[in-house]
């Protein structure tokens, strides 16, 4: 499903630097990913996203090599294959809850917005607890309830591979427990693939595989 091969990638600014010889992830696996702050977690989900581009190496998504695809191929890509949850939620103020969970059917041609997409967008929020909450603005809500709206949008168009980026770290214990068996339940549901960073030691026994960003190859700058 992911396969990335000897990739080096730096920002244009700073002095990090990112490695990975050899990355794998197989169709309908859920793999964690884990490391210290600032190892390049979120630089990696970003990469498999195409929402970064390697210096050097490739980065192909089942048969798909993202790297060599044009800005708007790898935008389209992303929104119909891929559900990313991010660190920062990413939700857009000026829209409700709701609207923020349909965005990606707003965004692009190749989704289709229909009744049975309101009607999946309302059941998935009443999974994740937030629909008494459809129509207040993210500015709003809790940290925890963005995130789960971020989880919503992320899981509406039932995507293939789902990327996490500590989509659980604003969750209290319970709830926590309780959002990462719903987002496992739905990637089972659409035999999709997960990768998903995590700080969180209590929840590595849930994944079939962890990656542990310490294992990399890395380019210290001299
Ligand atoms: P993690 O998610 O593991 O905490 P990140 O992937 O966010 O780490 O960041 C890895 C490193 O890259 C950090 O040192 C961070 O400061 C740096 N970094 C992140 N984004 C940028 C950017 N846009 N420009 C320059 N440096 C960045
Ligand atoms: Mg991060």
């Amino acid at each position: 499903m992911i396969r990335l091969s000897n990739i080096h990638f730096s920002y244009k600014s700073g002095d990090f630097n990112l490695s990975i010889p050899d990355l794998r992830v197989e169709a309908g696996e859920k793999v964690g990913v884990v490391g210290p702050s600032g190892s390049g977690k979120t630089t990696l989900l970003n990469l498999v996203a195409g929402i970064l581009t390697p210096e050097k190496g490739s980065v192909c998504i089942n048969e798909m090599e993202i790297n060599c695809q044009n800005d708007t191929t790898r935008r389209d890509f992303r929104i119909t294959n891929i559900g990313f949850i991010f660190q920062d939620f990413g939700l857009l103020d000026y829209l409700d809850v709701k609207d923020n969970i349909l965005h990606p059917y707003r965004i692009t041609g190749a989704l289709k917005l229909n009744n049975d997409v309101r009607d999946r967008a309302d059941k998935l929020a009443i999974q994740m607890g937030i629909d008494d909450k459809l129509n207040r603005h993210p500015s709003a809500l809790s940290h925890g309830e963005r995130q789960r709206v971020a989880i919503c949008r992320a899981l509406l168009p039932g995507p293939k591979l789902v990327l996490a980026d500590e989509a659980t770290g604003n969750l209290d214990p319970k709830n926590k427990v309780h959002i990462l068996e719903l987002l496992f339940k739905n990637v089972d549901k659409h035999d999709a693939t997960l990768l998903a960073v995590t700080h969180d030691q209590e929840l590595l026994p849930y994944f079939d595989k962890v990656i542990n960003f310490n294992d990399f190859l890395r380019e210290e700058t001299l």
